[in-house]
């Protein structure tokens, strides 16, 4: 059986040779992230070129995720690189403070509006959370506090208010131009950065077709404000991430478990594709080992239902990049042989409104209750697969479709595999033989094998999909 979990890996310095990419995608990568806070536009046309070429090699569909910056908030630079603070002593966030002046006594800020933002007694997290200042006051653009955690502090490090509410827009100027290099890369992800609410998914989306795109968007959970309007987010998206890193620094370490399990159910809930990320293997940027608590955590976010599982620095700057994925895929391998039950209880109490929809939740129950090997959903546009991998289950879903857009947007679905079939050019009498016969050829099912076929009245028409069909092949 394939694994049903996908991986999606960050590019960066350490995955820019055509041999490492190539390695990386035959050791289970299925979507590759570029992350737009870090590098040019040059580096990013470089890497797709990269990832195109092994998908070429490896006669793999790979998905390509764009994630923008967003609003980020950050200090600016120290005359040193980095100081450090001790418990206890003062410390100024001066957003009239020159660039590069950073001292031991006060540093500036990439977001000048943020003293107005701040209030006394406010907990300010930086760099993840290592380095908290509690606000003491404002005094016009300085930003007076207090250390409360020290420690070494660095250049550049992202500042964060426990609790949230910070005002910054969702969409930088940075944001609307790595938006147009989305759609030109023709990317078919694109992740929006601390969403507050839907509307700020809406302007992307419309930014994005503006400039020509057609990406699906991915909304990062990572702040409080998309907690508390997690149902409309997770509606006006394609896919959430759970981005744990900002998320927990807002929310507080504790919460995260908790949090993450129900983003998780609400999103296959509402029929959206989730991601879990950030950490997931952090010791493997230095070790070639994860860390047993690794180990359990990847697996863990297997058994809560996630469709994929994210590698960031592990992938992108780490010594092992190629290790990390094969780690990764191994435990999530595991962590799949543990759902003995293949029977699922979702959605016994819903009403279907679509033709579509009615027809993959039946192909679920089928294939949930008898001796099936696959399921074959001839698709345009991949949501007949969707709906169907909302839905546990251990049999293999494959999105069988002539356009290579869908074949990469479904890379990142959980069970669902890509297969390029051209229904256009069938025997109309002999499609689902020929559909079969291809995953024959492909070795993945054998002459008297049941598999679950469904399709459309007329071939090539989005939405259509309207019949079920168990087929024995090779009769
Ligand atoms: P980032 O998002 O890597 O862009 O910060 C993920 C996260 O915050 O966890
Ligand atoms: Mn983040």
């Amino acid at each position: 059986m394939p694994r049903r979990t996908k991986i999606v890996a960050t590019l960066g310095p350490a995955t820019d040779t055509p041999e490492v990419m190539q390695t990386l995608v035959r050791a289970g990568v299925d979507v590759v992230r570029l992350n737009l806070s870090h590098g040019e536009p040059t580096d990013h046309r470089h890497r797709l070129e990269l990832v195109r070429a092994a998908a070429w090699a490896t006669g793999k569909d790979v998905g390509v995720l764009a994630d923008l910056q967003g609003p980020k908030i950050r200090i600016e630079k120290f005359r040193g690189g980095h100081i450090t603070l001790k418990d206890g002593e003062p410390f100024v966030l001066d957003a009239e403070l020159a660039d590069n002046a950073g001292t031991v006594e006060a540093v500036g800020l990439t977001y000048k509006a943020l003293p107005q933002d701040v209030k006394a007694g406010d907990l300010l997290m930086l760099g993840d959370g290592e380095i908290s200042l509690r606000v003491q006051k404002v005094v016009g653009a300085r930003i007076l506090c207090r250390v409360e955690n020290g420690g070494e502090l660095s250049d550049h490090k992202g500042v964060n208010r426990q609790g949230g509410g910070l005002s910054a827009k969702a969409l930088t100027d940075k944001d609307l131009h790595d938006i147009k290099l989305a759609a030109e890369l023709g990317v078919d992800y694109l992740a929006v950065s601390f969403p507050r609410d839907a509307g700020d998914i809406e302007r992307a989306r419309k930014l994005l077709q503006a400039a020509g795109g057609k990406a699906g968007i991915i909304a990062k959970i990572e702040r409080t404000e998309a907690i508390e309007n997690l149902d409309a987010i997770i509606q006006a998206s394609d896919v959430v991430m759970i981005a744990r890193g900002d998320l927990a620094v807002e929310i507080g370490d504790a919460e995260l478990p908790g949090i993450q399990k129900h983003i998780i159910r609400r999103a296959r809930d509402l029929n959206r594709v989730v991601i879990t990320a950030t950490q997931m293997m952090e010791s493997m940027i230095h070790s070639p080992v994860p860390t047993r608590a690794e180990v359990l955590d990847v697996a863990n976010a297997v058994l809560d239902g996630t469709d994929a599982v994210m590698l960031s620095a592990e992938t992108a700057a780490g010594k092992y990049p190629v290790k990390t994925v094969e780690a990764m895929a191994r435990v999530c391998e595991g962590a799949e042989r543990q759902r003995m039950s293949a029977s699922s209880q979702q959605r016994l109490d819903r009403h279907f409104g679509r033709v579509d929809e009615a027809i993959a939740m039946a192909v679920m129950y089928t294939a949930n209750h008898m001796d099936v090997k696959a399921i074959l959903a001839l698709t345009e546009s991949g949501s007949t697969a969707l709906w169907m991998s909302r839905i546990s289950s251990g049999i293999p879903i494959y999105a069988m479709t002539r356009h290579e857009a869908t074949r990469r947007r479904v890379t990142l679905y959980r069970g669902v595999y890509p297969v390029a079939f051209d229904v256009m050019h069938t025997n109309p009498d002999q499609v689902l033989r020929s559909a079969a016969d291809e995953l024959k050829k492909r070795g993945i099912v054998v002459d008297g094998d049941f598999v679950i076929c469904t399709k459309g009245e007329f071939s090539g028409v989005t939405g259509g999909t309207n019949s079920l069909k168990i087929v024995r092949v090779g009769d």
